[in-house]
């Protein structure tokens, strides 16, 4: 039988698919923009060059890019690639310093912090930290697993002689499964107060960006009616604030956003910031 003989030529090898272009513009970090033209949460930015919306290619590498873009809206004929497509970005901040320096950057104007104080949008606290576990499974969700595993479990649960379920073993004596329900059962049943408020919460926490989305609706229509005045910024920073009371991501149960509720509210962050920054002059 012939020794097998093998080839040690090197195969030819297939190029990449992945684009290495590079933009001809500068490295730029993202700290250096205003912190209303970032999304670090869904890592998109509004492009230095076109002012538009990118979200920025493989935010997790170490050559993270701006997505190649066109500077007309979809669909346009002939479309026109932005100079900023495949630009390097350093990704230098972090999400919660970047929501501080947005609501930080609220009532201020050139450097100086304004002493008028910002109206609140509405009274009632934003939803706590706390009741994560409580807002997924409720106390009459909670009792009831506990009950059907308690029901087919022998471990959990004292019978009769005819196998009838009289009981629950206590929570010491059950197995891993049952341990970890009764306990479940006990803290919801604990939060149940809490979790009923942060429902509440949670419906003016709605109410307040429907309001906020109002406002920022009426200010588009003022803008083109008359001339502004002092009553007009203050409805712009009120609108702004409302707006970035409902991004806030450090409220860990705050009603999450699809992707595109949060690039609709990042538009209007941005529409409204720039229209304060202008109206302030
Ligand atoms: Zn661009
Ligand atoms: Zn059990």
């Amino acid at each position: 039988m012939p020794a097998p003989t093998y080839e040690f030529t090197a195969q030819k090898r297939l190029r990449r698919t992945r684009s290495r272009a590079v933009s001809n513009l500068p490295v730029f970090s993202v700290s250096s923009l205003k912190p209303h033209e970032i999304d670090p949460v869904y890592m998109t930015l509004v492009c230095p060059t076109c002012r538009t919306w990118v979200p920025i290619n493989k935010p997790d590498t170490l050559r993270p890019k701006l997505s190649p873009h066109h500077t007309e809206k979809a669909g346009t004929e002939d479309p026109v690639r932005c100079p900023g497509s495949h630009r390097l970005v350093v990704i230098d901040v972090d999400v919660e310093r970047w929501y501080q320096r947005l609501e930080e950057g609220l009532p201020q104007t050139d450097g100086r912090r304004s002493t008028r104080v910002i109206r609140k949008p509405k009274a009632g606290s934003a939803p706590a930290v706390m009741q994560i576990v409580g807002v997924t499974v409720d106390d009459k969700t909670a009792r009831k697993l506990d009950e059907a595993h308690v029901q087919g479990c022998s471990t959990c649960s004292v019978r009769d002689n005819k196998g009838q379920t009289l009981r629950a073993v206590e929570v010491a004596s059950r197995c891993a499964d049952g341990r970890r329900l009764a306990q479940l059962a006990a803290h919801t049943k604990r939060l149940a107060p809490a979790r009923r408020k942060a429902q509440m919460d949670r419906e003016d926490w709605n109410d307040r960006r429907e309001w906020g989305l109002r406002l920022l609706h009426e200010q588009q229509w003022d803008t083109v009616s008359r001339p502004v005045g002092d009553a007009d910024l203050q409805r712009v920073r009120d609108a702004l604030a409302a707006l970035i009371k409902t991004l806030n991501p450090t409220k860990a149960d705050a009603p999450q956003l699809t992707a595109w509720e949060r690039a609709d509210l990042m538009s209007a962050i941005t529409l409204l910031a720039t229209q304060e920054e202008q109206l302030s002059r």
